[in-house]
């Protein structure tokens, strides 16, 4: 038995929390560079804003219905988020993280509770300790509490904010499910709802009763589990969710054109950081460094882009050996006289055990202490206070992401923190 926790407008609940004057305000939060709205608060769909609408197009719009904007803050949702599991371990130790918003927990042992009731009580403490909406979606198998948390988010047959497929009976939940269109199983994207659509597939229910041995000849194990796991059968392991682990992608367009390739090993340097910390973190030891980069689309035909993997001699987690490595490929890719407008890194090929033979023939090791002290002074000090010097040492670099509304950091900023008075 499995509950599917998920927050609720989670980038734009994030917000909200530390400004509860806008509890009732439209909110809506902007990607990257300001470029789109990814997140939207109930009020700011009711005004019709659209999922991934372009600022520029509906900004003249939000001020005369004073929607609240914010520019992503990834601080913030990163530290609320942490708070959450932490908050949700409490209900289960067999806890999934799925995304930033996201995690199953595992309630084999919990079956002799009543699990509605359970889930409200998880539903109401995230609520009443982080201040946080989330819905939770409970069933026997992994899809099926994601299509439980669709019913109790959008309410479905009266299921709104808890839904516990495990107290309907088949009856009901075919019922159910010849209401929910096909597209909102878990995995089922445009395309493969597109050829279910030929097939004549076009409900959740079609999918619980079609032959899932024939369906695997047509696309593949996936589409059989999927259905197996409608019918109740549970398919996924948590390794089929580890994926996230298995690689850290770190990349971030800039707010302006950048064109000097110092400029753009300063990113890249920045990236690696970023990414190697987390590498850290999760106990893990990467094999290749990745580094890409790209100009614009909207630049017209010179569009160019190129990548390059770089192997190490042996599994590294330390920030500058990745460095030196990333670095060495964005100096193989790079060509003179373009405008980037992206690059990015990704660690791959990632292990959980350090690497046994150390090599002979490089220059550089792994330097674990000092990793271990510059990860302790940053995390006392701040995100940045010790670093290589291969990224930036001016504060404001020209490869910085725009942003139109600065953020906040409210829990990881002292100067950021609220200042609660009593009367
Ligand atoms: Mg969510």
């Amino acid at each position: 038995m499995f509950a599917l926790v998920d927050g609720n407008n989670f980038f734009a609940s994030c917000e909200r929390v530390f400004r509860p004057e806008l509890s009732h305000t439209p909110v809506v939060v902007l990607s990257n560079n300001d470029g789109c709205v990814i997140a939207r608060s109930p009020e700011a769909k009711a005004l019709g804003i659209r999922m991934g609408e372009a600022w520029f197009e509906i900004r003249d719009f939000a001020q005369r219905h004073q929607v609240a904007v914010f520019s992503v803050n990834p601080a913030l949702y990163a530290d609320m988020s942490n708070r959450m599991m932490n908050v949700l371990l409490q209900f289960s130790p067999h806890q999934e993280i799925y995304s930033i918003d996201e995690c199953f927990l595992g309630l084999d042992g919990y079956t002799h509770l009543d699990l509605l009731d359970y889930g409200r009580q998880i539903r109401q403490r995230v609520q009443q300790w982080l201040g946080l909406p989330v819905c939770v979606g409970i069933a026997a198998t992994k899809t099926l509490a994601k299509l439980a948390n669709h019913c109790a988010k959008s309410a479905l047959a009266g299921h709104a904010g808890v839904c516990d497929f495990s107290r309907m009976d088949s009856a009901e939940l075919d019922a159910l499910f010849a209401r929910i269109p096909v597209g909102e199983v878990w995995g089922v994207g445009r395309r493969l709802r597109e050829h279910f659509a030929a097939q004549g597939l076009h409900t959740v229910a079609d999918l619980k009763q079609a032959h899932a041995a024939a369906l695997r000849k047509q696309h593949s194990i996936v589409v059989e589990n999927m259905v197996r796991e409608l019918n109740g059968i549970p398919c996924l392991s948590s390794a089929d969710m580890d994926e996230g682990k298995r690689q850290l992608i770190s990349s971030r367009s800039f707010g302006q054109r950048v064109y000097a390739l110092r400029e753009l090993e300063e990113a890249i340097a920045a990236h690696v950081a970023s990414a190697a910390v987390k590498l850290r973190q999760q106990g893990s030891w990467a094999a290749i460094v990745h580094v890409h980069i790209r100009t614009s689309h909207h630049d017209g035909d010179a569009y160019f882009q190129k990548g390059i993997s770089v192997p190490l001699s042996a599994p590294s987690n330390d920030t500058l050996r990745l460095t030196r490595a990333a670095l060495w490929g964005l100096r193989r890719i790079f060509a003179q006289g373009r405008a980037y407008h992206k690059v990015g890194i990704a660690l791959l090929e990632l292990t959980d055990a350090p690497p046994r033979q150390p090599d002979l023939f490089s220059p550089v090791r792994d330097n674990p202490r000092l990793m271990q002290v510059m990860d302790r002074v940053n995390a006392t000090f701040g995100h940045g206070t010790l670093r290589s010097a291969a990224t930036a040492m001016n504060t404001t670099p020209r490869w910085q992401a725009r942003r139109e509304f600065p953020a906040r950091g409210f829990t990881t900023r002292w100067a950021d923190l609220r200042v609660v008075q009593a009367r």
